[in-house]
């Protein structure tokens, strides 16, 4: 099956707090091909690059000290319409306002440690997919 791939990162409170099995399945559960996966941990370098839309943010240093706390795992998925249909099947970035049956509502903490990155655009995730893997790491 062929479709449209997104990015995603699952966070290092998922890891910490012993998500990663459930969030995976969740994530193949939804239909979601696994074309890359990695278990790494950023530099602070490579977190800051990651985020550097939000660097004048108030909470870009915390965000970069945050997701270099401990390991993530970075995967490209594939399925069509993916990066829509991950953004719905990951909920709103404050799990306080993310719907039912999201992975940000049974496992993130709060806004900021919130267990799971999806990108926002087929642009964006190629890049981001880009960003962590190269073309022989992908399937
Ligand atoms: N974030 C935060 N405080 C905020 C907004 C965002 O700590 O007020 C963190 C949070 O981890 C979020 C990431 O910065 O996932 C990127 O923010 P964005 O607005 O892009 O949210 P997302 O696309 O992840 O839902
Ligand atoms: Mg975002």
């Amino acid at each position: 099956m062929s479709g449209n791939r997104t990015f995603t990162m699952l966070k290092p409170d998922a890891i910490e707090n012993g998500h990663m099995g459930k969030i995976i399945d969740m994530i193949i559960q939804a239909g979601f091909s696994i074309k890359a996966m990695k278990f790494t941990r950023l530099t602070e370098e490579q977190a800051k690059k990651f985020y550097e839309v939000h660097a004048e943010r108030p909470f870009y240093g915390e965000l970069v000290e945050y997701m270099t706390s401990g390991p993530i795992v970075a995967a490209i998925l594939e399925k069509d319409n993916a990066v829509a249909d991950f953004r719905a099947l990951i909920g709103a970035t404050d799990p306080a306002e993310a719907a039912e049956g999201t992975i940000r509502k049974y496992y993130a903490e709060s806004k900021g440690r919130n267990a799971v990155h999806g990108s926002d655009s087929d642009e964006n995730a190629a890049i981001e997919g880009k960003f962590h893997f190269n073309d022989s790491e992908i399937f």
